[in-house]
């Protein structure tokens, strides 16, 4: 298979064929830019990029970010960098835990070190895992870490997208490379999968197949949802923002909402007649899990920068995903 398709783009998007990445080429190729995506479709797949692949701008290569010789033609090939790959979804996480850690660190390690050596401005996708077991909500971008043990599996996620937050913070100040860093919160929309046991994918198919809708613990934990188009136009603000530089800027929804909240929404606005079931953590995760109560950004740096947030209200971002899983299994 050819490698590259040698010629020059805009943005490189490692991690394109996943559901944000996709969002975000779509994006990119309707503002007029060219796109070239780096993914090994561990989790990403290139039915997501049916909206890009027949545009002239656009091109993939499927490879991993830890093929460093890859990543850097890849750099070399583009103009910026778009750094999404990553391990996805805590079930994910879990169930692998090496991948998990070698892909956060070592990948990100290649993509930073690549748009070191050409001086390639860089985003460079984090999350509000890092906040850990924080109770200071709303989650400050300087504002302490919490992290648990390091028995516990799920906290390899938040520790390297960590380790990534601190290098790429590193290659703004020892080689001043012009990167940003953006956490982003619970983000959702058409083509999530629940695979990865991401929620609102899974209560969506829950309620259309007239399953029970499963809500973990009492269901009184809280996150904030955003819309994947808003997330993407933050990203891309981001980008092109010289104040961000250097940063790490949360992007996220204020919109907090508990996670009863959520299945009661699915099931109303898909009129579904699932019934809600409590499901305890125990049965849900394998024993050594443990759940965030509340999770919300403080926004206040990113409307600074940028002068706007995720908005979408709960029910839109409902809707969206309820109408994209109709269309789907027509
Ligand atoms: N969750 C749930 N039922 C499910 C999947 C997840 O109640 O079928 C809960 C999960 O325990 C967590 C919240 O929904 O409290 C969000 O989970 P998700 O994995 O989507 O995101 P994260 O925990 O990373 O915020």
């Amino acid at each position: 298979m050819e490698r590259l398709r040698i010629r020059r783009y805009d943005y490189l998007v490692t991690g394109g064929a996943g559901f944000i990445g996709s969002h975000l080429c779509e994006e990119l190729l309707r503002r007029g830019s060219s796109v070239l995506v780096l993914d090994d479709l561990s989790t990403g797949n290139l039915a997501n990029l049916e909206g890009c692949v027949d545009s002239s701008e656009f091109s993939y290569v499927v490879g991993s970010v830890l093929d460093e010789s890859l990543v850097s033609e890849a750099v070399d090939l583009c103009g910026r960098v778009i750094h999404l790959a990553a391990a996805v979804g805590v079930r994910n996480i879990i169930d692998r835990p090496v991948e998990t850690i070698e892909a956060n660190v070592t990948g990100t390690e290649n993509v930073l070190k690549a748009a070191g050596k050409k001086d390639k401005t860089t985003f460079v996708a984090s999350t509000s895992e890092v906040y850990g077991k924080s109770e200071a909500v709303p989650f400050k971008e300087d504002g302490d870490i919490v992290l648990g043990a390091t028995s516990r599996s799920r906290w390899s996620y938040a520790c390297s997208k960590a380790v990534d937050e601190f290098l790429a913070q590193a290659y703004w100040k020892d080689k001043g490379l012009p990167v940003v860093v953006g956490r982003l919160f619970n983000t959702v929309g058409p083509r999530q999968s629940g695979r990865y046991g991401m929620v609102l994918p899974r209560f969506v198919s829950q309620a259309l197949d007239s399953q029970p809708i499963t809500v973990y613990g009492d269901g009184l934990q809280t996150r904030c949802f955003s819309l994947v188009e808003e997330v993407v136009d933050c990203i891309l603000e981001l980008l092109h923002c010289p104040n961000a530089v250097g940063r790490v800027v949360n992007i996220g929804s204020v919109q907090e909402v508990t996670i009863m909240e959520l299945a009661r929404t699915v099931k109303e606005r898909s009129g579904s007649s699932s019934k809600i079931s409590l499901v305890p953590y125990e049965e849900a995760y394998p024993t050594d899990f443990e759940d965030m109560r509340r999770r919300m950004p403080d926004v206040s740096l990113l409307l600074k920068l940028v002068g706007r947030a995720p908005q979408a209200g709960l029910e839109e971002i409902v809707d969206a995903v309820i109408g994209w899983a109709r269309q789907t299994r027509e």
